[in-house]
């Protein structure tokens, strides 16, 4: 059986491009699903031009549209991001994603979890969504997303799986 094309937080992989020059290896995701999953990775960090090691760096502002600002230095990485976001997402259309895992919690990649200063004077924190991984939505409505977390759960598991077999057998059928 051809295996299915998803798209995943280059991390999770055992690639050392996190902040600190580490890496978030996940044995399930890698092994285990990788025996039906082709991943495609992307790290939009690295791929924005940012070194490794590098900064730390959060999200500031309205959770519907946090800046990214460098956690000690306070330096906006907004634009640069969202400009990677944009040029990577116009050429994933031509890889048939069949579905997406993302690194939860982070400031790129979180997709439910990622934690939101909106008040910075006395440090008020909503939940929100990374950048790369809110533009990745709102782009793509209908591939199925997950994180390694939800990933844990065995429910959420069977439906994300599910989810991304029922996408591609729809994906065949149009074409
Ligand atoms: S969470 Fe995303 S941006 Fe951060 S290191 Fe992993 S792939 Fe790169």
């Amino acid at each position: 059986m051809e295996k299915l094309k998803i798209g995943i937080s280059s991390c999770l992989l055992g690639n050392k491009v996190r902040y600190d020059g580490n890496h978030k290896f996940d044995h399930f995701i890698t092994e285990t699903l990788g025996r039906i999953f082709q991943y495609v990775p992307f790290c939009p960090e690295v791929g924005s031009g940012l070194p490794i090691p590098r900064e730390t760096m959060h999200l500031v502002g309205d959770p519907s549209f946090p800046h990214l600002l460098t956690t000690r230095t306070q330096i906006d990485l907004t634009e640069r991001l969202i400009r990677y976001t944009e040029t990577t997402l116009n050429s994933i259309s031509s890889e048939n994603l069949s579905g997406f895992i993302f690194k939860s919690k982070s400031p790129s990649c979180g997709l439910f979890d990622t934690l939101v200063i909106t008040t910075p004077n006395d440090g008020t924190v909503k939940r929100g969504t990374g950048l790369f991984a809110a533009a990745f939505t709102k782009k793509f409505p209908f591939i199925p997303v997950t994180d390694e977390k939800q990933l844990q759960d065995l429910p959420l598991r069977e439906k994300f799986i599910e989810q991304v077999f029922a996408f591609s057998k729809c994906q065949d059928l149009k074409q």
